[in-house]
């Protein structure tokens, strides 16, 4: 498949057309954000690792049933999707208590929860990605109260999965985030699962192994980012 027009450039990725109007070629950057793109810097192969360990992961959850937007990885850092209309919600679903959440509810973090807890975030740039709740996802019709049954389903599956997959090798699942899209009357899980949108954590050490190494200055970013591709790929 060949790389057609570059249609959009985000932080971590570009997209390009393909010859098919309903397919897409996702290029993973080693551009690492946050704090609304307020850091800024590279991550030495990042783009590669988190194509692998995306691929890996969308593959594993095709496999468990989940409908995503992965059709195959076709290089090193291009990877070939299916185009959705991306809902405008981002969905971050929690384990343990880190990040905004700890700050919000003014707790530590690391403190398992009882059950997972979802939350849902409008997906804009301009306004620093608000946290929103579902009467303002159905009042402004971000997306339909089927589309978010469907959404509450699969990011809770997703959960469960990855816990346990994380989980058998070594890695605690804090929390991360998920974005779903629009296609032929169906909802896919779109976007990516890297270690860009996930907390993990060594199981043992408790070290962190994902952007917080970036977003905190921890250092060791990439060795953290090789650690964890070795673990997802290796099973
Ligand atoms: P951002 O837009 O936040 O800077 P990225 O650099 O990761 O993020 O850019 C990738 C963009 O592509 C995101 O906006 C994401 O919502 C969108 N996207 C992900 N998967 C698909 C897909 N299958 N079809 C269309 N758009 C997608
Ligand atoms: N996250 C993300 N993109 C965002 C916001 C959050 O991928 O725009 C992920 C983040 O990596 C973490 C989870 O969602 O795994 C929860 O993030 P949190 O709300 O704690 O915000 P943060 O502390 O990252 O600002």
């Amino acid at each position: 498949m060949k790389k057609g027009e570059k249609i959009y450039e985000g932080k971590a990725k570009i997209l390009y057309s393909t010859e098919e109007t309903d397919k897409l070629i996702q290029y993973f950057k080693d551009d690492a954000t946050a704090f609304n793109a307020q850091k800024k810097g590279t991550i030495k192969e990042k783009g590669v690792l988190n194509n692998k360990i995306s691929s890996r992961i969308f593959e594993l959850l095709e496999k468990e049933g989940v409908k995503t937007h992965f059709i195959k990885s076709i290089s090193d850092r291009d990877m070939l999707v299916k185009k959705v209309e991306i809902i405008p919600v981002e969905v971050v679903i929690r384990n343990v208590t880190a990040g905004s959440l700890s700050k919000r509810m003014g707790i530590d973090e690391g403190i398992t929860l009882k059950e997972p807890i979802l939350e849902f975030y409008y997906k804009s740039d301009e306004l620093g990605d608000p946290m929103i709740n579902e009467y303002h996802i159905k009042v402004f019709e971000l997306a339909n109260e089927k589309e978010m049954d469907i959404i509450k389903a699969v990011a809770l599956k997703v959960n469960k999965f990855l816990v346990d997959f994380f989980n058998k090798n070594g890695i605690r699942l804090i929390d991360f985030k998920l974005e779903f899209g629009r296609y032929d009357g169906d909802v896919l899980l779109a976007d990516e699962i890297t270690p860009d949108g996930c907390r993990l954590w060594d199981k043992k050490s408790g070290e962190k192994m994902d952007k917080d190494r970036f977003r905190r200055d921890l250092g060791k970013i990439e060795e953290a980012y090789q650690e964890v591709y070795k673990r997802v790929i290796g099973n």
